[in-house]
């Protein structure tokens, strides 16, 4: 199966896959309206409620993340209210500018790319306005940045009308993160990053909360209207046809994660992050993200030697590997190693072994 010529892909998404998974997709198609696939349903509800630590309902999505920015944006800020973005980084900003595109007015904390949020920027902005949303990136992948989500979970739940909407895209089984604990009302991820599946599905943990606001907002579209999806998945369906070979991939995959422990994953996770950014110092660059807030799935390295990217990129192509160049307006002056999804330690160590060698071939 494949070309021999694959490069392990070491970029932040879409991730390696592991041939099992690849192949659950070829299993034969089954009818949506089947028990079969009801069964199907049935079964990754009670997986991706243990994976995503919650009691409430998870959605599962025929799109990928993007289409669940827009559901959260279009289906949670009602007409003449605001929803809050933070933003420091080009996933943050893309999402506010969805919610505007969508016609919600915004207020934006921005802090520069690299930085994290605080708690205490979100409660300064909460003791000033009022807010039906604080939409908050978990970990911005274009910086290698991880927030405090707990802690600015935990400033905005007292405001009772305001909804805590994560995107946890490139953090979800990667980064810890406990829906039901620390109050998320929702939390969306897609397929492709830490979660280590092909792209093209999407997921949503999704409280009551979330479901009441929607019944107060008009305009809500159709495929990301969040009733129709909570009527389907009442009974065991998706309002549209779903994408049913990816979810077979996703109940094998549910199966590996569980059985690996969901806090195992976040350890494996911990345990790369601190091996590469230990390389990283040890090899006079420097780490993108702020101290204290560096991502478990993802490290942008500040390229402080300054030597090409695409020279970088070519070289590791050489060993098998395909790398990340660095996204939007700091590609170049970082790249960025994912050490995210079913990644072992032993390949970050192969891949930091050839990033040595072409140091090494600079001198
Ligand atoms: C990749 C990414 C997205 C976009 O997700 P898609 O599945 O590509 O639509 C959104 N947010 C973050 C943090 C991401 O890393």
């Amino acid at each position: 199966m494949g070309s021999d010529n694959h490069k392990r892909l070491v970029i932040p998404g879409p991730v390696e896959v592991r041939r099992e998974i690849l192949e659950a997709q070829t299993a034969w198609m089954i009818g949506h309206r089947s028990t079969a696939f009801a069964d199907l349903f049935a079964r990754l509800q009670g997986k991706l409620k243990q994976a995503f630590l919650t009691t409430n309902r998870v959605f599962v999505s025929g799109s990928s993340g993007t289409g669940l920015w827009e559901g959260a944006s279009r289906n949670c800020i009602r007409d003449g209210k605001k929803a809050l973005h933070l933003v420091g980084g080009a996933f943050s900003e893309r999402w506010a500018e969805i919610s505007q595109l969508n016609g919600k007015q915004i207020d934006v904390i921005d802090v520069e790319w690299g930085q994290a949020h605080t708690p205490e920027m979100v409660e300064a902005a909460l003791k000033k306005d009022r807010y039906d949303a604080v939409c908050v990136v978990h970990n911005e992948t274009s910086t290698g940045v991880t927030n405090p989500i707990r802690d600015i979970a935990a400033v905005v739940r007292p405001y009772e009308e305001t909804l805590i909407l994560v995107d946890t895209v490139s953090g979800f089984l990667g980064a810890e993160l406990r829906t039901d604990e620390w109050g998320i009302d929702m939390a969306l991820t897609s397929s492709q990053k830490a979660f280590a599946l092909p792209p093209g599905i999407a997921f949503a943990a999704i409280s009551d909360r979330v479901l009441e606001r929607a019944a107060q907002v008009p305009n809500r579209g159709y495929y990301f209207d969040f009733l129709e999806i909570e009527a389907s998945l009442k009974k065991h369906n998706t309002p549209s046809t779903p994408p049913i070979s990816l979810m077979f991939a996703a109940d094998v995959q549910l199966d590996a994660i569980l059985t690996e422990g969901i806090e195992n994953r976040w350890a494996r996770h911990m345990q790369m992050r601190d091996l590469t950014l230990a390389w990283t110092f040890s090899r006079d660059l420097g780490a993108f993200a702020q101290d204290g807030y560096r991502s478990p799935t993802v490290t942008a390295v500040a390229n402080t030697r300054g030597f090409d990217v695409d020279a970088m990129a070519k070289f590791m192509s050489g060993k098998g590997f395909s790398m990340d160049k660095g996204y939007g307006k700091i590609k170049g002056k970082t790249f960025r190693i994912a050490h995210m999804g079913d990644m072992t330690v032993n390949t970050l160590e192969e891949v930091l072994a050839g990033l040595d060698e072409f140091l090494s071939s600079l001198n």
